[in-house]
Order: C-alpha cells, then sequence, then structure tokens
C-alpha cells in the first residue's frame, strides 16, 4: 500500500533572489505572470494583507496604510553550471514596463523568458530587461501557481495551498494567520 506523505514545507521552501545595488542578475521564468500579493510594511517588516487576494475582507492595517502590490515569481538561474530554482519578488511598475519592453521586441513573458534583473539603487525599483527565449531553462517541476504559493507561504509562515485548492481558496485559509500578524504589527506600531 502506498501512503500519500503530506507535503512538507521544506519541499516548497526557494531562496530568495535578491539583486544588490549596483548589480544585475540573470534568470529564467517559469510562469508568465507573477502571484500578486498585497503586503504592509509594519515595523520594518512586510506582512502578508489580510485581503491580500480576497475582495471582500476588510484589513486593519488597509485603513491605516495603503497596502504594497507585491509579485511573486519563481524563477531559474545558472548556478554553478546548474539550473536552481528561487524566488524572486517584483514590483507592478518594474513587471508593467517589462511587459512593455517585451511587446516592443515582440516577445512574450511566458515560461522561458531569460531575463536581466539591474538594481541602479536601493530606492528605485528593480529595472527588468528581457534578453531572449532560453533553451532548458524550464523546469517543469516549478510550473504552476501551488510551486509559488508554497514557496510565499514558507517565506511569510502562512498554511501551504491544498492539492486542490484554486488561489481564491488559498488566500481564504491564509486570512486568519495574516490577520494575526497584521495586528500584532499595529500594535507594535502604537
Ligand atoms: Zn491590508
Amino acid at each position: 500500500m502506498v501512503t500519500m506523505l503530506p507535503e512538507s514545507r521544506a519541499s516548497f521552501q526557494l531562496q530568495l533572489l535578491k539583486v544588490g545595488k549596483g548589480s544585475l542578475a540573470e534568470f529564467v521564468l517559469q510562469r508568465e505572470e507573477p502571484l500578486w500579493i498585497k503586503t504592509h510594511w509594519l515595523n520594518g517588516r512586510q506582512a502578508v494583507c489580510p485581503a491580500a487576494c480576497l475582495p471582500d475582507v476588510d484589513c486593519p492595517a488597509c485603513v491605516e496604510q495603503i497596502p504594497r502590490v507585491s509579485g511573486f515569481l519563481v524563477v531559474a538561474q545558472l548556478v554553478a553550471g546548474r539550473m536552481r530554482p528561487f524566488l524572486f519578488e517584483v514590483s507592478d511598475s518594474s513587471w508593467a514596463r517589462l511587459r512593455m519592453l517585451c511587446q516592443m521586441e515582440k516577445l512574450e513573458p511566458s515560461a522561458g523568458l531569460m531575463v536581466c534583473a539591474r538594481r541602479q539603487s536601493f530606492n528605485r525599483p528593480i529595472s527588468l530587461e528581457p534578453v531572449g527565449l532560453s533553451k532548458g531553462g524550464v523546469i517543469d517541476a516549478l510550473a504552476g501557481w501551488r510551486k509559488v504559493a508554497g514557496a510565499v507561504a514558507v517565506v511569510f509562515r502562512l498554511p501551504l495551498p491544498e492539492p486542490g485548492h484554486e488561489v481564491s481558496d488559498w488566500a481564504a485559509s491564509c486570512e486568519p494567520f495574516a490577520r494575526v500578524t497584521v495586528v500584532r504589527g499595529l500594535a507594535k506600531l502604537s
């Protein structure tokens, strides 16, 4: 008899790819669109808004500040001769500019697109430029929204997306946990 083990948090864990000031990184997109999540900065920490992807949920932090919209992507980068997966965070403005550049170069922001990320300074958004389509840069196991949602869940200590979940089911399961973190963060502010 084969028993299905529950998926572990470790199996979803991905290192966050950071681009330092004045440096650049090249990587391959594994999906065509980031997972968009609203977050708050509370006490110098990024916290997921309980209303992250849910339209009819009220959030005590949204009363105090406009949430920031962050996009999360699973990307693969060539490290020591092997494609390795990372989690990468983008702003909506960086992503919109990448899409515009893709259009100009008749490329699709799809899985397999090689992207160059540059950061000129810490107070400016990362600039993303399409490089071209990569050969062999797509890792099948990284496709699907659960991979990126799972990695985000590990970073923010939220429940993992379950098999069969839609994004809205997962967001609903995260809501009470995100609310506790946001309420704690707000209490420390006052
Ligand atoms: Zn909020």
